[in-house]
């Protein structure tokens, strides 16, 4: 009651500068990645392309934070960003190169790039749980973050951050674009979008995991003409430019299956060399000429 009374006395112009600043709010959270909606689509079809190890074990770390999903940990990395861990998330390419030099792009490995291969080598390592959790909450975040073609753009319009327009009514930057004012713009639920993209086609060789080349691309579609629209985003720009987000929604819902896998399989690898290694050791009979030739 006395909320209400207060707020009840509160002048219109509080609110409106109330309203404005929950938008600014809003619209910052959206400049520093894909919004939810595409990273928990990428999560929820990714944990569909998990082989059953591979879902067993993640369940597993999971169950560390009960209630938690692949889906609900995939925006952690965002809720969590420090100054220190904001550069995990995008990479800077010149305008004159999208080739990935780490020397010039990814210094002392503050890129999302490097982020991604440290991130993979601690779950597919042996650390302890409360670290290979952490790592997969990066993982499924990051993998993410640089099939966004914008989180490997150029420095100097700060990934589109910069780049002001108009889109659907209202002024916008390119960056929030790509990160949900597309997707939003298909108006369809999570399932929805994740069936569009579990119906998509899935190459029949092993998927490309190399963080190197997932930023590439995304660098080389911000190159395309016609990336940074003369006149806003119109129809056209929506039709043209919706099918690539599909294809990066789904090439990072593959990838990051695979790279999860792939990192289960080598960490319990590695368990078992580990446990055969302690095994006390079996008298054996000595080794002659012939059995070094078999
Ligand atoms: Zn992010």
């Amino acid at each position: 009651m006395v909320l209400i009374y207060r707020a009840q006395r509160l002048p219109f112009a509080w609110w409106r500068s109330l309203l404005l600043l929950a938008l600014s709010l809003l619209t910052a959270a959206n400049a520093w990645s894909w919004g939810a909606q595409g990273h928990e689509v990428i999560a929820a079809v990714a944990w569909q392309r998990l082989t059953p190890p591979a879902r067993q074990e993640v369940s597993r770390l999971l169950a560390l934070e009960p209630g938690q999903t692949l889906v609900s940990i995939a925006t952690w990395a965002d809720e969590h960003r420090s100054p220190a861990t904001g550069v995990w998330h995008y990479v800077n390419f010149p305008r004159s190169s999208c080739n990935y030099d780490p020397v010039r792009d990814c210094p002392d490995g503050r890129c999302v790039v490097a982020a991604i291969a440290h991130q993979r080598a601690v779950l597919a390592s042996q650390a302890d749980d409360a670290q290979r959790l952490k790592a997969l909450k990066y993982l499924v975040h990051l993998v993410g973050d640089v099939h966004q073609p914008l989180h490997a753009g150029y420095q100097d319009d700060r990934g589109g951050n910069r780049f002001q327009l108009q889109a659907w009514m209202h002024a916008r930057n390119l960056h929030a674009v790509w990160d949900s004012g597309l997707l939003r713009s298909m108006d369809l639920d999570n399932e929805a979008v994740a069936s569009l993209l579990e119906a998509m086609p899935v190459a029949s060789h092993a998927p490309d995991v190399d963080p190197v080349h997932m930023a590439q691309e995304s660098c080389r579609i911000v190159g395309q003409p016609g990336f940074y629209p003369d006149a806003g985003v119109n129809a056209a720009y929506t039709q043209r430019f919706t099918p690539v987000l599909r294809q990066r929604l789904g090439l990072a819902a593959t990838r990051l299956a695979a790279m999860i896998n792939a990192a289960v399989v080598q960490s319990q690898g590695e368990q078992n060399r580990s446990a055969i290694a302690s095994l006390p050791l079996l008298p054996s009979s000595p080794v002659t000429s012939t059995d070094r030739e078999k």
